[in-house]
Formats: C-alpha cells, structure tokens, sequence
C-alpha cells in the first residue's frame, strides 16, 4: 500500500491541504506564455521555482520548456529584484533574441512587492529593449490561486498589452482556450476551419509543445499566436471564452478594452457542450454548419448509443481544473454515469461550485463536492464507499492502484503516459475518444472479472 496512511475516517480539517490537485500560478502563466510565437518566458524569482515551473511542463509535454529567471539570491530577496530583472532582460535579447519576454513574478517577488510595470518602463527607456521586441507581464503569487489562475492572468495580460482598435471590424472571431493540450488547441481550430470560421486563437501553444522531431534544434518553434495576429484581436467581429475560469478574464478585458463582444461557453468536452460551441460559431460567423460537423457529431452519438450499457450507472471520482471538470461532468452524466466524487484543488469561487451542483442535480444518489479539496479526502471517501472508474491527473495512479480501480488519465499533469499532447478530448471526436479511454479500461476489468461462463469475445 502506497497511502497506508490515508484512513476511512474523516477528520475536519481547514488549513491543511494533503496532496492538494493542483500547481502552482507560474506554471500556467509559463505554458500560457509558450502560445506566443517567439516567446521566451522568465521566472522573476529565485532559481528554485524557475527549475520546478520548467521541469513540470517537460515532464507534462516531453518537449524542453525554455525559460529565463531573475535568479534571486539573499541580495535580490532583501532589496528587490529591480536590478536582476533588468539585466535579464538585457541578457535575453542579446543572447537568446526572443521576439518577446513574458515576465511572471513568483512568492518571493510577489511578497517584496517588485513593480514589474516600472521596471519593464526602465527597461525601454534604458534601451534594454530593441525596437520591435516586447515584454509584457502578469502578476503571478503562487499563495492565491493555482496553475490556472497564472494561465487567466497571463492570458489576459497579451490582451492588456497588445490588443488595439483599429476603427474597422475583421470577420475573424477570436478562440480564447482555457488550460488545454497542445491537441486541444489544433482540434478547436480544426472545428473553426470546418466551419468556415476565421479565426485568432490565444495562446496557441499547438506545434510549440507538440512539434516535430526534425534534427534541428529550434529555440522557437513554429507556433504560437504573433504578436501582430494579438494586435488585431481588437478588431475581432467576436470573441469565445472555452472556459469561465481560465479564458473569461481574457475575453471580459477585450470586450472593455476594445468592445469586442463575448461568449463565455465551458470547455467543449462532451456532446452538449460541444454543440454550445459549434452553435456559437456558427452565430457569431453567421454561417451554416457544414455536413462534415454533423457527421462527426452524428458518429458520437452512434457510438453513445451502441456502447452506453456499460457506462451506466458507473461511479465515477473525478480530479481536475475547474473547467476542465464542469464539461467532463456534464458528459459523464449525459451518459448515465454518477459522478459521485468531484474534487478540484483550484479555489473556483461559489458561482462555480453552484454550477457543477446544478450539474450533478439528477444524479440519483449522492454527490460529494470539495472546491478547493484534495486528493487525501477523495481517497478517503473512496475508501468509505467505492467506485468503479477514476479520471483526474497522474497522482491518482497511487489511489487506483492501492484501492484496484480502473483509471483513466485526463487533465494536468500527467507525468507517466504519452498521448495527450497528440490526440485531442475537445470536440466530437475528442469526446469519441474520452469515450474509448473510458470504456478500454471498464472492458478490461470486466474481461479480468468474468469467469469462465461469462466471458464474453463479442460485446
Ligand atoms: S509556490 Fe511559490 S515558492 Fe513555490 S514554486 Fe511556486 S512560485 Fe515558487
């Protein structure tokens, strides 16, 4: 037993969070970073979490995250990191030659009280920066927040800093995604295509953490938004936030900014919201849905209806982000699954928590909810009553091995399996494959469970 420690009994607890599913703000507001083209993104803090925030990315991706740091020492930590950052800057456009530096702050600069803003001013007007060079940035402290609110925050700084009006509307719709795969990002896109719909997605990290092995080493690769492409987002006809948490701050911002209107949808994992999606495009474009979307709809709910027997009824505990778990609920219950555990460690607010209980209000036995929670109490309840499926980020691997149940990988991160940054959960064939991961691993317990008399070759 891995967790022997983790008990049936449940204690209340308040301030201590064990084995809580979530990270730290940096880390979002890096991966948030690397869906700018030519974006090099830099830790103002200590060497310490720079190394963390990149290696959680590689490990997540297995692509090499580049990034930069103040590099705090005991000076930096007492006086302030002014002079620290604006030799890096200096540094980084000279040795690395980004097309733009995405500053996040960390605890520690967080709680001198750096002011990013006049330093990144002194570094312009110290000629630090070489003209047509950017550096932006967002405020960061990991002590408010997760790995998603450091993706919102640093999505919604390319919209403070770069998005401009330019009198005139173009047909383009801006796609703000929240904290998706890299596979995400391209199947989104692929649906605009389809569609017909142009579009500027922001951030894109699609072939910058999903790219091609090439045999040449390129420190930037060939995708992310340009800067240019966030310049015209102003002049958008609209914009879609793919998820309230993580890209609704974006998406409020351009809208005052620049009175680009916006849709908030959830995330379009899943039949229904999937077809929220495609029915806003296809408003917002005032355009027909073409017969390859309802194809590919028309085949998930083939596959819905040829394969729901084995889902229903299925107790399921479920680990994520915020938006991320409110689609995935939604999907699971449309398929007469009982999500009956739903844990975020991200602190989502009460609206939210509100939202995913109207989620869940007709499945037919209990539900239990923690917003923020972690993965200690979620074992324990599965411990006091178990389930049949577990879905949520690598650490569940220790739960469904000590407790023998069957487990799908889905959110971030996932540390020990591949796939992810390569096949997409978005869409309708996205939600075909969330199908196929779900029932894989169902089967197979099945096959494993059934005697001799019941074992089935056709099903
Ligand atoms: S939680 Fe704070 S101190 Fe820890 S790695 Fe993240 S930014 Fe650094």
């Amino acid at each position: 037993m891995l967790l022997r420690h983790t008990t049936p009994e449940i204690k209340d607890r308040k301030a201590l969070m064990v084995n809580p599913a979530k990270t730290c703000q940096p880390i979002g507001a890096m991966y948030a970073a690397l869906g700018v083209h030519g974006c090099l993104p830099h830790s103002h803090g200590s060497q310490g979490c720079y190394a963390y925030h990149r290696s959680t990315l590689t490990r997540h991706f297995k692509e090499p995250v580049m990034a930069a740091t103040s590099a705090f020492t005991e000076g930096a930590s007492v006086f302030g990191g002014q002079a620290n950052l604006l030799q890096a800057i200096d540094n980084i456009f000279t040795v690395y030659e980004p097309e733009v530096i995405a500053v996040h702050t960390t605890c520690l600069s967080e709680t001198i009280g750096d002011d990013i803003p006049q330093i990144v001013n002194k570094a312009g007007t110290d000629g630090k920066i070489p003209a047509g060079k950017y550096v932006f940035h967002a405020n960061t402290p990991s002590y408010v927040g997760s790995h998603v609110t450091g993706y919102a925050n640093m999505t919604k700084a390319m919209v403070d800093y770069f998005a401009e009006r330019n009198g005139k509307k173009s047909k383009a719709v801006n796609l703000i995604p929240g904290f998706v795969e890299p596979s995400d990002m391209t199947e989104i896109k692929r649906l605009a295509t389809v569609m017909g719909v142009e579009s500027i997605m922001f951030p894109d990290t699609s072939n910058v953490l999903n790219g091609p092995l090439t045999g040449k080493y390129k420190m930037y690769p060939e995708g992310g938004v340009t800067i240019d492409q966030l310049k015209t987002t102003g002049s958008s006809t609209g914009s879609i936030a793919l998820g309230e948490i993580c890209a609704g701050a974006a998406a409020k911002a351009l809208d005052a900014k620049c009175k680009v209107r916006c849709e908030i949808l959830n995330l379009p994992i899943g039949l229904h919201d999937t077809d929220i999606f495609i029915d806003t495009l296809r408003r917002m474009a005032g355009i027909n849905v073409p017969e390859e979307i309802n194809l590919e709809r028309g085949q998930l709910v083939d596959a819905i209806s040829d394969w729901q027997q084995y889902f229903y009824g299925k107790r399921v505990a479920l680990v994520g982000d915020p938006d991320q778990l409110l689609s995935l609920t939604r999907f699971l219950v449309a398929l007469d699954m009982q999500p009956v555990y739903i844990v975020t460690g991200s602190p989502a607010g009460k609206k939210y928590e509100a939202t995913l209980r109207e989620t869940v209000a007709e499945v037919p036995v209990e539900v239990k909810i923690k917003v923020p929670g972690d993965m200690f109490l979620l074992h324990q309840w599965i411990k006091n009553e178990p389930v049949d499926l577990i879905m949520g980020n690598t650490y569940c691997k220790y739960i469904a091995k000590d407790e023998d149940i069957p487990y799908v990988r889905f959110g971030f991160p996932i540390l020990d399996r591949m796939g992810h940054s390569y096949f997409s959960t978005m869409g309708y064939r996205g939600a075909l494959r969330l199908l196929e991961k779900m029932l894989d691993v169902l089967l197979d317990r099945k096959d494993r469970n059934s005697t001799d008399i019941d074992f089935e070759l056709v099903l």
